[in-house]
Formats: C-alpha cells, structure tokens, sequence
C-alpha cells in the first residue's frame, strides 16, 4: 500500500458491511457507522471501529473527526433523505472523496449535483452484469467502463485455439482490444504478446465497444 488510507462506511446494510469488511481483511482501517445497534454488533469484528449513530447529526461526525477520513462511503439507499443530507455534511466537514450509493437514477443525481465525487449504483450494475453473464455462456465477468464500453473476460472457444493473437486480429477486424490473456493456471500475461498461442482453457480479457463485443460473440470469432 502505497499510503495507508482510512475509510468510513456509513451505513452496513448488505452492501456496506460488505465493502467495510473487504476493505478491512485488505489490510485499510475502517470505521462502520450504523443507527441500528443490531447492524453495529454483526460488523464489530469486520471493522476497525463500529460507532451506533445517527450520522445525519453533524456534531455526531464531527466528534467522530469525520475530516480526518480519506474517503466515507455512504451506504444508505432506500432512505433517501438520509442519504442525501449525510452525503452534504460530509462534503462540508471537507472529506476529500464521497462515494455515495444510489437506489434509484434520481437519487443519484440528486447525490451528484450535491457534490458526491462517485455515485455507485450495485443493484443496477449487478443486474446489468449478470444479464451479460446469462445472454453468453463464454463470457465469465463484465465490467462496464462507461454506459457503452465494456470489459468482458471470455473463454477461449475452441476455434482460437492454437491461433496467435496476431492470427485472430481482433483488433482490425471487430475493433477489440485483447488486454491479458488469464492462462488455466492463474497465470496473467498483460499485455499478451501478440505471438502467442491460445490454449485450452485461457480466459481473453477484452476491452471493446458493447456493439463490438456483441458482434463477435454472436459469430464470427476470426
Ligand atoms: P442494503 O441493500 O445494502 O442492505 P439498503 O439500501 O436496503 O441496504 P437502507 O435501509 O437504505 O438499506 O440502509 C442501509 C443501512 O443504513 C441500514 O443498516 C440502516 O440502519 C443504516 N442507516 C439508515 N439511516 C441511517 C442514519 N441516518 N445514520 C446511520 N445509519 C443509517
């Protein structure tokens, strides 16, 4: 870790008990702040700290050194209102990054224009990423760069195999970009060298348009 960064997470429900808690087994300190006390004991032993709070009371962060975090992730989705004005106090009290969650697209918006630096959306993501996982058996993850570029980890057909990289010409002829190739052992060629030969059971990490991806996996693969 390049500068030892501290985290807090307000609200832990099951999406910030479980960003609190990776964060936390990655070595990051992490404070979890909830309002239900039964929220706060399930997470006690996945965080740094835990507090029982209401964190739309300012003086309750600021006692809490609130501006002393590097980044506070707002994990409240389905209270609105709470959300919103955590989001404001935390961007007043001078957290320099304020990543807040969105259950709806209004709700992000509203998050945006107040000032949150990054609005996640997981329940739309996660829906999107497993539509993308069931629309095509070989595809093994997605990852959305923006609404139409895409990152999608593919299983090499058996078509690709032995073929170069060079050979497939992806790049020219469907406008791809192969990134890494993930060999069956784990082992990860970033970038792969244009020269080698796909195996069996190597998994090509590909960076292209949604339309571009799509075209290539629905035919005509080289
Ligand atoms: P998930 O889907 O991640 O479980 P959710 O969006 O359904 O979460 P919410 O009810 O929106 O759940 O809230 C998430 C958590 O935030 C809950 O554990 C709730 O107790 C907590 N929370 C809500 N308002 C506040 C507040 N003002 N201060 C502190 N915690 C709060």
């Amino acid at each position: 870790m390049a500068q030892e960064k501290e985290f807090v997470v307000i609200g832990l429900g099951r999406f910030g008990a479980s960003l609190a808690s990776t964060l936390y087994e990655m070595g990051y300190g992490v404070l979890g702040i909830d309002c239900s006390e039964d929220k706060v004991n399930r997470c006690k032993e996945s965080c740094t700290h835990v507090v029982q709070a209401d964190a739309t009371d300012e003086a309750t962060l600021k006692s809490l050194g609130i501006s002393n975090f590097d980044v506070a992730i707002v994990s409240i989705g389905h209270e609105m209102q709470a959300s919103i004005l955590v989001t404001l106090l935390l961007k007043e009290l001078g957290v320099p990054k304020v990543i807040a969650k969105a259950s709806s697209e209004v709700h992000g918006k509203v998050l945006k224009r107040i000032g949150a630096d990054r609005v996640v959306f997981p329940e739309r993501d996660m829906g999107a990423r497993v539509a993308n996982h069931l629309a095509a058996d070989n595809i093994v993850d997605y990852l959305e760069i923006t609404p139409d570029v895409s990152i999608v980890e593919i299983n090499a057909s058996p078509d690709m195999v032995g073929k170069t990289l060079r050979q497939l010409d992806v790049r020219a002829k469907q406008g791809i970009n192969i990134v890494a190739l993930r060999r069956a052992n784990q082992e990860v060629l970033v970038p792969p060298g244009p020269d080698e030969p796909i195996k069996t059971g190597d998994v090509l990490v590909a960076l292209g348009s949604n339309a571009d991806v799509r075209r290539w996996q629905n035919g005509d693969k080289a």
